[in-house]
């Protein structure tokens, strides 16, 4: 969307401000803004014109006309819109900052913040590259113009450049002629629809359907030219009659009449599917009037002359369009059953269906219901245009007018400048998700604008964001805490669902195994229907959902294991069915099945407990357990700083206690290693008597080191305690040795 017939820099003719055809076009625009806007200054205009002509010195279009005639051309359409003086100056510079060494700092200096952000704007457009054409992306296209633009001055500079551009097309390649017209009826037509500018978006359309489909586009032309001169002899003579009863009934109006604009005609013929001949309004009238009275007055006017066609009637006066088009709309059959359209508004509702108003909404194609929301941001235009009203300095509307059209959403492109919608605070995570869940489950990072960014931050209007992603990397219970996107979300929550749940499959089947051995029955004896009719017994639906059910600590692996095999283990008395828990309480119950009050934490054999690494928990410590991805759970001190950080989330900490010795006799003592840093004197023995008071406690030592500082020295021992009694008594007796200064114990081993 680059200033489309830029050339390199080459030398080209003199295009000084003396240059003749400059001079005279310039004097024109300066004409039409004192006859549009007399109070409007233009003093900045002068300037930026000479500004213009200075920095695009040598620079040619495609044409071989001097660059600087393009601003030139699309100052003029903007003049002709009736835009102010720092308008009609940006659009002297649009193409400054984009296509010479010139910065918007240097705009600032000579024209001011207003003019420099619109120029601003009008290049953040510009180097948007904008995907291939695909019919859902046209209109996020058109609302992210909308929402990357705050004055809505932007827009318009954009569609003057887009026209004359147009209008200029027959210079470039037939692909860039095709693709530039494409983007046109895509999006820049609708735009200027959508903004009330019907003169501006006809002529777009018109010249982009001969580009577009030069086939069908000469087949219309031809078609409307064939017949041309009878319609407008047909219509002079509807005319000539209608201004005569016009006169009769005192009505002050004028009448204007044309053939429809060629683009709009070959629409109705798609859309109806009939051929050329039949479009039987090919040719319409339009009355204007000075009151919304007398528009109702020619309409009864008209239908006493003409005889309506049935079904095309119809009053946008009582029910504006939601680009705020007011008219009547009627056809008629006329004379040798040629049929035609009337319109009849006032000049005010004509003003505005021809150059549109100064604001911007979103417009859904009539006959689609309206949202509430929509209703909302046409209610606020209605209020604008009252505003405008009121307002003596025009100027003082344009520039209050800032535009918030999409407040809740964000547009951000693929690094292949496919247009992303997200909610507004998206982050990196949720454009990831947007594109495909997996992408999002090994997103690992992010570049916006090419540069690395955290993956929570939040992206902005026309950032570029490009995932970076890494194979086995999976989601983080963590990102639910700032994506924004509910996709993104119900994704997140979806994986972790389901991993757990393939954890809970996994603990289930151990637990039941663990339960098995103990009553020595074989689970192998057991068919898939026995888990099936069991399954059914608890309302789960299958084998599966059995195993997931004890992991979760729904039902106990005894109480399963007895509907297996009834009467081969005992039932406890005691034990209730349960019918629901959390996995807070599922791995307590599995202790309970085996025999103990709580989680055994013996570690070395346990399959599905072990003891944290940061921290090495003994026997008798106050532990908390947590809930690890696939590992099983990890037991902490209560005191370990992770602890701490693992608290957010709560719902995967599990209460955890000693096991107690189920039988002293036969069970081997256990012990757990203890890391324990001695601080003292550097003297011969010390070594010695530290090792006979760990022997004394019937400790074994695993690992010993020291070394010897300035005049101090470092002992550290890896010794095996039964339990907090035992490493106390340990740290008491080394504390005890003559010259120790301080005994500490190391959380990691
Ligand atoms: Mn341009």
């Amino acid at each position: 969307m680059a200033a489309t017939q830029t050339t390199p820099v080459k030398p080209g003719p003199d295009t000084g401000p003396g240059n003749e055809l400059f001079a005279e076009k310039f004097r024109e625009l300066l004409a039409m803004v004192r006859a549009n806007r007399p109070t409007d200054d233009p003093e900045i205009i002068r300037k930026a014109w000479e500004f213009c002509l200075e920095h695009h010195k040598g620079q040619m279009r495609a044409s071989g006309s001097p660059y600087a005639l393009h601003p030139l051309e699309v100052a003029s359409v903007l003049a002709e819109m009736k835009l102010d003086s720092t308008a009609i100056a940006a659009g002297l510079l649009h193409d400054a900052v984009e296509d010479t060494p010139v910065t918007t700092e240097d705009i600032t200096a000579m024209f001011g913040e207003q003019v420099a952000h619109i120029v601003e704007g009008v290049t953040k457009i510009d180097k948007i590259q904008f995907a291939n054409r695909e019919d859902r992306q046209a209109e996020n296209v058109r609302k992210m113009l909308l929402a990357m633009v705050s004055d809505v001055r932007v827009v318009m500079i954009k569609l003057a450049d887009r026209l004359h551009n147009m209008r200029t097309l027959q210079h470039l390649s037939p692909e860039r002629q095709q693709a530039i017209s494409r983007e046109t009826l895509d999006i820049y037509a609708p735009l200027a629809h959508r903004l009330g500018m019907g003169k501006v978006r006809g002529e777009l359309e018109d010249l982009a359907f001969r580009y577009v489909d030069p086939f069908t586009f000469q087949q219309v032309h031809d078609a409307v030219e064939a017949r041309r001169a009878e319609g407008e002899q047909f219509l002079a003579g509807v005319e000539a009659l209608l201004k005569e009863k016009l006169a009769e009934n005192n009505i002050k109006a004028r009448v204007e009449w044309r053939i429809k604009r060629l683009y709009s005609i070959n629409q109705k013929l798609l859309k109806s599917k009939i051929s050329v001949d039949q479009v039987y309004d090919l040719l319409a009238l339009r009355v204007i009037t000075a009151s919304v009275q007398d528009c109702y007055a020619v309409f009864g006017l008209i239908h006493s002359i003409w005889r309506p066609v049935p079904g095309r009637i119809k009053d946008f006066i009582a029910m504006p369009r939601p680009n705020l088009y007011q008219s009547l709309h009627t056809t008629v059959m006329g004379e040798g059953g040629h049929q035609f359209e009337v319109q009849i508004r006032t000049e005010e509702m004509h003003r505005i269906a021809e150059e549109g108003i100064a604001a911007h909404w979103k417009y859904k194609d009539p006959g689609s219901p309206i949202s509430p929301r929509d209703e909302q941001r046409l209610a606020w235009i209605r209020q604008l245009v009252e505003w405008q009203r009121e307002m003596t300095d025009p100027n003082e509307f344009l520039s209050t007018l800032k535009i918030d059209l999409y407040p809740e959403e964000v547009y951000t492109f693929t690094p292949k400048g496919k247009v992303v919608v997200l909610p507004k605070d998206a982050t990196p995570l949720d454009f990831a998700y947007s594109i495909h869940t997996e992408v999002g489950n090994t997103c690992v990072g992010a570049k916006v604008n090419g540069r690395i960014v955290p993956l929570r931050s939040r992206l902005r209007n026309g950032d570029i964001v490009e995932v970076v992603t890494q194979n086995g990397h999976t989601p983080s219970r963590d990102w639910l805490t700032f994506v924004k996107s509910s996709r993104a979300r119900n994704k997140i929550k979806h994986w972790l669902n389901e991993h757990q749940r393939e954890r809970a499959i996994d603990i289930g089947r151990k637990l039941l195994e663990r339960e098995a051995r103990k009553y020595k029955v074989s689970l192998a004896k057991f068919e898939e229907t026995d888990y099936e009719r069991v399954a059914a017994d608890y309302s789960v639906a299958t084998h599966s959902d059995l195993m997931a059910a004890i992991g979760f600590g729904k039902y106990s692996a005894r109480q399963v294991l007895n509907r297996l095999s009834p009467g081969l283990t005992q039932p406890a008395a005691a034990e209730p069915e349960q019918t629901a828990g959390e996995m807070s309480d599922a791995v307590r119950r599995v202790s309970a099945t085996s025999g103990t009050d709580s989680l055994q934490v013996e570690g070395h054999n346990e399959l599905l407990v072990y003891r944290a690494r940061c921290c090495n928990p003994i026997r008798g410590e106050e532990i908390i357990g947590y809930v690890t991805r696939g590992k099983g759970v990890a037991v902490h001190a209560r005191n370990c700083p992770n602890v701490q950080n693992l608290l957010y989330e709560s719902d995967r900490r599990v209460s955890v206690e000693w096991a107690r010795p189920v039988d002293e006799a036969i069970a081997r003592r256990q012990t757990y290693p203890v890391r324990l840093t001695i601080f003292c004197d550097d003297r011969t023995g010390m070594l010695k008597e530290l090792t006979a008071v760990i022997s004394d406690e019937n400790a074994n030592i695993r690992t010993v080191d020291s070394r010897t500082g300035q005049d101090e020295a470092i002992v550290e021992f890896v010794v095996d305690a039964e339990d907090v009694r035992h490493l106390a008594r340990l740290v008491q007796g080394l504390r005890r040795v003559p010259g120790v200064r301080d005994v500490q114990r190391s959380p990691k081993l």
